[in-house]
């Protein structure tokens, strides 16, 4: 059985102080979430505090994008190894606002996917339509198109250290969420798609769902069969929030 997994997204927000009461006050009810695997995903100059506070915790830290470059003249970039050093286990590759707005394309998405793991970081692989894209019908074969780069890339065999988010674009940050059925539709949707490359790892592979999931809707949402748990943005922010749907999860 697969285990379940809540991994929070901070994007741009906080600064110090607000992230350590955050990481300090989602510790501190731990203890009614039984199962699930958590990590939370802090910016990366509040990662150093975020390390500190979990420092022996059971909650996993990671960050929301790396460099695909091990080191070198690329002003302004973060590396694999850099996150390593800070402590970081997971990496957020491919999130649709990198995408969009920094136009992260297919293949850039799937070196950053290959940069995380040569590190020894779990990449959370974003992917997911847009709205137009939804209503063309072309649900499935952009998230084939995405999802194809990166096996392309970096192997089947490379999912068994990775997990996917499932984030339909018009879900993320605008308070609509994918019905349990539309989410689970496109979770069947990638698992069978890798199961042609891999039954097993297809089986074991973590699929994760992203787009405006709070404590109301996530136990639905965690129900489906394919549905792994949660990549959270805005709740993730609020610690009784977050805590209520990583018990949802399991
Ligand atoms: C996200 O940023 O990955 C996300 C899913 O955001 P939200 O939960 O706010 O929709």
């Amino acid at each position: 059985m697969r285990r379940p997994m809540v991994a929070g997204n901070w994007k741009m927000n906080g600064i110090q102080a607000e992230a350590a009461a955050l990481v300090s006050r989602i510790e501190q009810g731990l203890g009614e979430v039984r199962r699930a695997e958590l990590v939370v995903c802090p910016p990366f100059v509040l990662i150093p505090v975020v390390a500190e506070w979990l420092s022996g915790s059971r909650i996993a830290w990671g960050a929301q994008n790396l460099s695909a470059h091990k080191s070198g003249a690329y002003t302004g970039e973060i590396s694999g190894t850099m996150l390593r050093d800070f402590g970081c286990s997971h990496v957020i590759v491919g999130h649709s606002e990198r995408r969009a707005l920094y136009a992260e394309s297919d293949m850039a998405v799937a070196e950053k996917f290959r940069a995380a793991q040569n590190v020894g970081l779990v990449p959370i692989l974003c992917v997911g339509e847009t709205l137009a894209e939804r209503e063309a019908n072309e649900t499935e074969v952009v998230v084939a198109r995405q999802l194809d780069a990166v096996v392309g890339m970096a192997g089947i065999a490379a999912m068994d250290n990775a997990v996917i988010a499932y984030e339909p674009v018009w879900a993320i940050g605008t308070g609509k969420t994918a019905t349990p059925e539309q989410a689970q539709s496109v979770h069947a949707f990638i698992r069978a798609r890798l199961a042609q490359l891999n039954a097993t790892v297809a089986e074991r592979l973590r699929i994760l769902y992203g787009g405006s999931v709070k404590a109301a809707n996530a136990q639905q949402l965690f129900r489906q069969s394919d549905i792994d748990g949660g990549l959270i943005g805005g709740a993730s922010l609020d610690a009784q929030e977050f805590l209520a749907i990583c018990r949802a999860a399991g």
